[in-house]
């Protein structure tokens, strides 16, 4: 052993079929004297097609049994692929037996609230891809336990969104893992104290790694992606992004605000509490550097960044009869996004009147629209975009095009943003 504790995380992506999961034995094998906890999450897009079977369910719709049987087909090709000897290939299928009977038994049953039922569903991803790759890491010779993350990370009840309740969380994973090998459990999921499922947030397997490395406090997270690294940019939307190499903490933390979505956001904080490095890499070249985040890094290179986030509304509230909007009203209508749970993303006050850019929600439309008429005229416009540039510099602007009308711009210290349509 090399002293060195770790917690890496793969995504998604780097575990969307049996390839991937070769690929991802043959990186771990580089690290054979290191100590590591692995944090997975669901293969591919399992937990989009959890969801699609989730709406059906709710919807009562028999849809459903069909959307499952394909992430079922799904996962049991990828068993056949990775296990070509058939007492190998039962032993694994005998194991997800018990996940196949208890998703049928819920199928089965009639849903109860949305988001309870969510969690207790969806949450099933990580718990097929990590029964599936820990069964394929044992094969190859590497000595890892499976954990179930539920029985670690205990979280408050906000289904979909559940918060972490750290001294919990520090009793149950300290007694639960020594160094005597690798464990992997799986992100996202968790459960609150009466043991019903919590999930962490979309993406949230990121912010399960950093909670493991921080309560343990291990060396370092990883977070193994099909990218080099964060870019000052997303490559989809801005042309010519460079590869940040260092980072500080609070630099990432500005960038996922703004609707970066490299890392989940509640990642740093834990991290930058006990001061350890985040490497996001490749996996597809895993000794290539990557970008690291970690305490007093200075942006390397010194660049303009780049943020769009889409699917933004802009609501301008104005007062009846040209009376100010003073901070008692401002703070009605702010208690009325907090109370339906959109986040605001950008606003903007005159006298009269203020603006508010936001994810668009449209099946909160219609509440969000009778709480604030009662008191003031309002002027929606849906499917906004809003632009920042941090550390914006001459020239950076011009790099934002292909809109038609600016409807709001305004300048901090370091940080330009653009509302448009
Ligand atoms: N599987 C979950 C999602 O797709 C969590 C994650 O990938 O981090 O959102
Ligand atoms: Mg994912």
């Amino acid at each position: 052993m090399d002293g060195f504790r770790h917690v890496f995380k793969f995504g998604g992506a780097s575990v969307k079929d049996a390839a991937g999961i070769r690929n991802m034995v043959k990186l771990l094998k580089d690290f054979q004297h290191t100590q590591l906890i692995i944090v997975v999450s669901a293969m591919a897009k399992t937990t989009n097609a959890l969801e699609q079977v989730l709406k059906y369910w709710m919807d009562g719709s028999e849809e459903r049994w069909k959307e499952w049987k394909d992430i079922k087909h799904f996962h049991l090709a990828i068993v056949d692929e990775l296990f070509t000897e058939s007492a190998e290939r039962k032993r694994v299928c005998d194991s997800l037996e018990g996940i196949w009977e208890e998703m049928d038994s819920i199928l089965r049953s009639k849903p109860t609230q949305f988001s309870k039922e969510y969690d207790r569903l969806v949450s099933y991803g990580e718990l097929l891809s990590t029964r599936i790759i820990v069964h394929f890491l044992q094969n190859e010779n590497l000595d890892v336990i499976w954990k179930d993350c539920r029985q670690l990370i205990v979280t408050d009840s906000t289904h979909r969104n559940a918060r972490i309740q750290w001294e919990a969380t520090e009793a149950k994973v300290k007694e639960s893992f020594d160094e005597k090998s690798w464990y992997i459990t799986q992100g996202f999921i968790g459960a609150n104290a009466k043991g019903h499922t919590t999930t962490l947030g979309r993406e949230g397997s990121d912010y399960t790694a950093a909670a493991l490395c921080y309560v343990l406090e291990y060396d370092s997270v990883t977070i193994w992606k099909d990218v080099p690294g964060i870019k000052n940019g997303d490559p989809k939307v801005f042309k010519d992004t460079v590869l940040l190499h260092q980072l500080s903490y609070e630099e990432a933390i500005e960038l996922a605000y703004y609707g970066a979505s490299v890392i989940h956001p509640k990642t740093i904080q834990p991290l930058q509490r006990k001061s350890i490095p985040l490497y996001v890499k490749s996996f597809l070249e895993p000794t290539n550097r990557g970008t690291v985040i970690g305490s007093r890094l200075e942006l390397t290179p010194h660049i303009d960044c780049f943020i769009r986030k889409d699917k933004q509304w802009w609501l301008r509230v104005s007062t009846r009869d040209l009376a100010f909007i003073a901070e008692d009203q401002l703070s009605l209508i702010y208690k009325i996004f907090y109370d339906l749970g959109i986040r605001i993303n950008l606003s903007t006050h005159s006298a009269v009147s203020s603006s508010f850019c936001f994810n668009g929600e449209p099946q909160l439309k219609l509440e969000l629209f009778d709480r604030l008429e009662l008191l003031f005229d309002l002027e929606l416009i849906q499917n906004v975009q809003l632009y920042t540039i941090r550390h914006s510099r001459e020239g950076s602007r011009e790099k934002i095009e292909g809109y038609l009308r600016v409807l709001h711009e305004q300048k901090t210290k370091d940080t330009f943003q653009l509302v448009v349509v």
